[in-house]
């Protein structure tokens, strides 16, 4: 279980401080700053957001991955007792730092080592990073058991599964009901999504979010990858990988989740759509605090909606079911793809809908091996992305 220090201030490192996610929880962070100390800060390339942050919350150690920004950001926090590395290494050495609170908020696989590596020392790992779970699930689960970390979910749909769900009793549960807003192409026809410009695919109806999870929103390969985060994060009683795992659509994103327990009740999780609420729930954890977010009110709402995900518009999930049933490292596989592919449609070079084709593609001729270790998890990933960049080259 966590190490919660009672009386002193909890110590927080946040992985991906200036994504959209380490933004939310730095500005928490701010609002309670008897309640927290600020180890460590981590960002890729924007070191003018990295700086503007480190100032202030004044961590100790600072790192930037790209080290041409070395410089800069060494040179901008001169005189603040705050150590600067530069480099994949120096963000794996914020991981190791001795934090109460690892916040996992880079996005897509590069996240996958410093995530690890937090989970090695048995960190309390809140993790918004839903693609190193997707890569190295029977690893990352290995290490929890091994290290005795704690892993606190920041993704809306799992944290509001965490929250109902009965650790104590899961063969009293039924399902997990993860909720989907269906994103922008809900009610749009093929046509349309094939002609989908980047910037239609970011404008997501309810949750404000960074480029990727955006698009992966829009094509629904993120409750695709969703779907096999839940399968690692709660211990169901399951036939088959994924077939407790329902997705059902709600466009207003109100509840975010939900576990249905094998009398029939239902129990879910209700707040407006801010990702500040789970992240100040992972943050407070197992105590709450002011989340600053807008309280929900249900009476203004009047009612909620519900539908059935269409498998034909929205091919990922699928996808995504076939890969973890697949087992081992096809979901690495799978997610190596989509984000090349996300990339290659955000740079203007792919259609939208052949997101998935690039993927399902990538998934057949990628035959990943066990999951056993990191090393080889980055090794299927390269090839993985290697086919995926042929095949979109073939596309263009
Ligand atoms: P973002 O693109 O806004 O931010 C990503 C962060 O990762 C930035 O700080 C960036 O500097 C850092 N980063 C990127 N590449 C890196 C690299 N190679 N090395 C080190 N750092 C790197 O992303 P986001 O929307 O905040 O999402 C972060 C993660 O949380 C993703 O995995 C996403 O799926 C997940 N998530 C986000 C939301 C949301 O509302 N934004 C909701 C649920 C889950
Ligand atoms: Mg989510």
């Amino acid at each position: 279980m966590a190490k919660l220090v009672t009386g002193a201030p909890r110590s927080v490192t946040v992985l991906g401080a200036t994504g959209s996610v380490g933004r939310s929880t730095a500005d928490l962070l701010a609002s309670e700053p008897g309640r927290f100390r600020v180890e460590a800060l981590t960002a890729a390339t924007n070191a003018d957001s990295l700086v503007e942050m480190a100032r202030r919350l004044t961590p100790r150690f600072v790192a930037i991955a790209n080290e041409a920004h070395y410089k800069a950001v060494k040179t901008a926090l001169a005189g603040m007792d705050i150590e600067v590395a530069a480099g994949p290494d120096a963000v794996l050495e914020a991981a190791r730092r001795d934090a109460d609170l690892v916040i996992a908020a880079i996005v897509g696989a590069a996240g996958l080592p410093p995530t690890l590596e937090a989970v090695r020392r048995g960190a309390t790992v809140a993790l918004a990073n839903k693609e190193a779970l997707v890569c190295t699930g029977p690893l990352m689960a290995a290490e929890v058991a091994k290290s005795g970390a704690t892993l606190l979910p920041i993704d809306s749909e799992h944290n509001a599964v965490f929250q109902v769900f009965d650790f104590e009793r899961p063969e009293t549960i039924d399902k997990i009901i993860l909720t989907a807003s269906g994103g922008p192409f809900r009610e749009a026809d093929r046509k349309t999504m094939a002609r989908a410009t980047p910037s239609d695919a970011c404008n997501h109806p309810v949750w404000s979010m960074g480029a990727k999870i955006s698009v992966d929103s829009a094509t629904m390969m993120n409750k695709g990858l969703e779907v096999i985060e839940a399968h690692y994060l709660f211990p169901l009683a399951e036939e088959r990988p994924g077939d407790r795992i329902e997705v059902l659509v709600h466009p207003q994103s109100v509840v975010h989740s939900m576990v249905s327990y094998r009398d029939g009740s239902f129990l879910a999780q209700l707040g407006t759509p801010d990702m500040k609420i789970p992240i100040a729930y992972a943050l407070a954890w197992p105590d709450r605090m002011d989340a600053q977010a807008e309280r929900l009110d249900l009476v203004r709402i009047g009612s909620l909606h519900f539908e059935a995900p269409n498998p034909e518009k929205f091919p990922a999930i699928g996808l995504a079911r076939a890969a973890l049933r697949e087992g081992g490292s096809a979901p690495a596989v799978l997610n190596a793809a989509n984000e090349v592919a996300v990339a290659r449609f955000l740079e203007g070079g792919l259609g939208f809908l052949d997101i998935a084709s690039v993927v399902e593609e990538t998934l057949q001729q990628v035959n990943g091996g066990a999951v056993t270790s990191v090393e080889e998890v980055i090794q299927t990933d390269l090839s993985a992305r290697r086919m995926a960049e042929s095949i979109v080259r073939r596309m263009a």
